[in-house]
């Protein structure tokens, strides 16, 4: 078994509120002994409402955070030792929401460039990268580009591409585009992890991202309360409406025919799906 890329052990991290006198007024257990181990090339997805600590969670992968109880290491380092800190940021990207804090450079080509001239690429070799990853996210011709003019999708596929870390983290990166931008955010980060490894663990609301993710987990209350194949999660459909969590529309409508007597298996995830399940019906 390869060394697990992400590997939080018990994690936990308290918020903790004081008072002007410095006296704590509150405590908030975001994250609550959370365990995973995710392997290098997997696309995991994470799912929860709001305040599940999902954002929490994720901000220790990026060392942002540190663990107030457990551990988390990031490709065998672990994050709470301060002399690793630069390399976890290096192995681990983060994306925001909101890229426009993310681009500094005045170019596109230059944004790209960025990271790998930081971790010690000859200069030519960085402009070969540079546009190879340009090209790769269908960006090529935006490298002369001011990132101001570039759309919200197009600025993440610019900030995915920068970064070129093992391993990126997406807090609901795709909250603020349309569709169309959201596909092309999605293609991206599968192109990413199919082509070139690298392990993907976005943080979503939207369920037709989750489909094509190797694992999903489901956070609650700071804890790891589902995990599994996207199709093991979605045949749970009342446990996650417990968890005031969507299904695929097409999970729904499966899971609601088979309620009403329609001999249908459960975890449908696409339309495809359904309709070889109808079929048989005939
Ligand atoms: P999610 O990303 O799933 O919405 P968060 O990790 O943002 O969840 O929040 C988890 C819990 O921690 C919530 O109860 C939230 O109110 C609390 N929390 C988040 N950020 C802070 C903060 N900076 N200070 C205090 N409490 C916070
Ligand atoms: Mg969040």
């Amino acid at each position: 078994r390869i060394m697990g890329i992400v590997k939080a052990k018990d994690l936990t991290f308290e918020y903790i509120r004081r008072d002007e006198e410095g006296n704590v007024e509150g405590i908030t257990t975001a994250v609550d002994h959370v365990n995973m181990d995710i392997q290098p090339g997997e696309f995991i997805a994470i799912l929860g409402h709001n305040g599940s600590g999902k954002s929490t969670f994720a901000k220790h992968i990026n060392a942002l955070l540190f663990p107030t109880e457990g551990t988390i290491l990031v490709d065998g380092l672990d994050t709470s030792d301060e002399d690793n800190v630069m390399d976890v940021r290096q192995r681990a990207g983060m994306v925001f929401q909101n890229p426009d804090n993310q681009i500094i450079c005045t170019l596109v080509e230059e944004e790209v460039g960025f990271g790998p001239e930081n971790i010690g690429v000859p200069t030519e070799e960085i402009w070969e990268r540079v546009a190879a990853s340009l090209k790769a996210v269908g960006m090529y011709q935006y490298r002369k580009a001011s990132p101001n003019k570039l759309s919200g999708g197009q600025k993440q596929r610019v900030a995915i591409v920068a970064m070129k870390p093992k391993c990126i983290i997406l807090d609901e990166p795709t909250a603020m585009l349309d569709p169309h931008g959201r596909a092309d955010v999605m293609r991206v980060l599968h192109e990413l992890n199919r082509k070139e490894g690298v392990t993907v663990i976005l943080i979503t609301h939207y369920m037709e991202e989750v489909i094509d993710a190797d694992r999903v987990f489901v956070m609650d209350e700071g804890k790891v309360v589902m995990e599994g194949t996207p199709r093991q999660i979605f045949s749970r459909v009342e446990e996650l409406k417990q968890l005031r969590l969507d299904v695929p529309q097409v999970t729904e409508l499966a899971y609601e025919l088979s309620r009403s007597g329609v001999p249908i298996r459960s975890g449908i995830l696409t339309n495809q799906e359904l309709i070889d399940e109808l079929m048989k019906l005939k």
